[in-house]
């Protein structure tokens, strides 16, 4: 069975995140700059919501707020819905799909080891039907 750990071997455990008491500006930027989607949000260093693109429509621009003057305690999601780095990736696949996210922090013994998204997990089964491709294609030229 593949785990989540086989997915953050290859990318790292790096996760940006953010505190609860900036805004929504800021959390904007530091997505823009890292070329991410969202980010943890965090109180004292736990983490304790999560703060995507799809809030920053939902929650700001439908709602017409200040992105400046917004915290992203009032527009995080909470709580967060997280994996083990141990967890399969099938059943990550399915929390995505039940859970309709598309971000799930890893989170070994309490302390946050990585996120996993729906790119890395499409990523991932990329490279895995190219190695059976070249696997198999290997096989057809010289089946020995
Ligand atoms: P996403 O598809 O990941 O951009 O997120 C869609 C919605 O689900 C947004 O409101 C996010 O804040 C929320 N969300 C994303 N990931 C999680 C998660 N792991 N746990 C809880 N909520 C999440």
């Amino acid at each position: 069975m593949v785990s989540v750990r086989a997915i953050l071997d290859r990318k790292g455990s790096e996760v940006f995140s953010i505190d609860v008491a900036e805004s929504v500006l800021d959390a904007a930027r530091l997505m823009n700059t890292r070329g991410i989607g969202g980010v943890v949000v965090t109180r004292d260093g736990e983490m304790v919501g999560i703060f995507t693109e799809r809030d920053v429509l939902r929650r700001v621009v439908a709602e017409q707020l200040d992105p400046a003057a917004t915290v992203l305690e009032s527009v995080m999601t909470t709580p967060v819905v997280s994996c083990e780095s141990n967890t399969g990736l099938d059943e990550c696949m399915q929390t995505m799909s039940n859970r309709r996210v598309r971000h799930l922090p890893v989170v070994d013994g309490g302390q946050l080891a990585g996120i996993l998204t729906s790119g890395d997990i499409v990523a991932h089964q990329v490279r895995e039907q190219q190695d059976t491709i070249e696997h198999l294609s290997n096989y057809i030229h010289d089946p020995r």
